[in-house]
């Protein structure tokens, strides 16, 4: 099964990444879509006069700062706008596409952190009322049940915690959890760069390959978000996947150009093969 994790950023098309996917499904490929949607969730909290707050956690990740009007609004924006939208796109290429949250089924399962530390203004604070949480587990049966039948699962988050709850996870690390657990070979995570860059204003700066082996040295170019994605494909091959490539959203056939080796490829050998 191949995974394609597609970012919420600006700049981001559906349709092309829709098209593209559309036409792997009609050639017999079965894929699982995973999206994000941040940046239409900043827009909404800002219409809806709760605006977004990004906090820095002690590791150094960005996160949304997610409390429970928050996560309604995180809703609205994932599962309520994005997600029909990818599908209503899917099911225009014939492609007969569910969307799912990762409450629906208990899709994800994550563990609710308790308390999120941060640090604001070079000091520690304690956030007790966050929402966020780390997946532990996903549901291969329900996916296994609806790949095998032909639909295309399309994911997004939250997932849901073992209170109930549902709990902001991170989209790439989603994607990750899901390609380890259902055996993919290929996890490709499109958004609006061409990949990891070493400056981040010069595309033509793009790292192309890089292995497990050296994955760490690379966090350093890593800014923002990008972080996680860097993060996200560690996870993914120490988890058993063969290939993760950080490819662009923004291009005609995002998916066949990453598969084909554009973008930043990481592999889990140095002798991977890149076809
Ligand atoms: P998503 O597509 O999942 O919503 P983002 O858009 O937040 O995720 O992540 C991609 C962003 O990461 C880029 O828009 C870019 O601004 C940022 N970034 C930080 N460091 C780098 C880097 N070294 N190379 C490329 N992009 C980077």
């Amino acid at each position: 099964m191949l995974i394609i994790k597609v970012g919420g950023g600006e700049g981001i098309y559906y349709e092309t990444v829709c098209s593209d996917l559309a036409r792997l499904y009609h050639q017999g490929r079965s894929c699982l879509l995973v999206h994000g949607g941040s940046h239409e969730t900043n827009i909404l909290s800002e219409k809806l006069g709760h605006p977004p707050r990004f906090v820095t956690t002690v590791s150094g990740y960005e996160s949304r700062y997610t409390d429970r009007k928050t996560i309604e609004i995180f809703e609205m924006a994932y599962c309520g706008k994005i997600n029909k939208m990818i599908v209503e796109i899917l099911q225009s290429h014939d492609v007969p596409a569910i969307g799912l949250s990762g409450l629906d089924g208990r899709l994800l399962l994550a563990t609710r952190k308790p308390t999120l530390t941060i640090v604001e203004n070079g000091k520690k604070k304690v956030l007790r009322d966050d929402y966020t949480g780390k997946i532990e587990s996903v549901n291969t049966d329900l996916i296994h049940l609806l790949d095998q039948a032909g639909y295309v699962v399309t994911v997004c988050p939250p997932a849901i915690s073992r209170e109930h709850q549902a709990v902001n996870v991170d989209g790439d690390r989603a994607a990750a959890r899901i390609a380890e657990a259902v055996k993919a070979d290929d996890l490709v995570i499109l958004s609006n760069v061409p990949g990891l860059l070493e400056k981040i204003d010069d595309p033509t700066t793009l790292i192309k390959d890089i292995t497990l082996t050296n994955i760490d040295q690379y966090f350093e170019y890593a800014k923002g978000r990008m972080k996680r994605k860097l993060l996200a494909a560690k996870e993914a091959l120490l988890g058993g996947v063969t290939r993760v490539t950080l490819g662009d959203a923004r291009i005609d056939s995002p998916i066949t150009h990453a598969l084909s080796g554009n973008g930043t490829v990481i592999t889990r050998r140095d002798d991977s093969s890149r076809d």
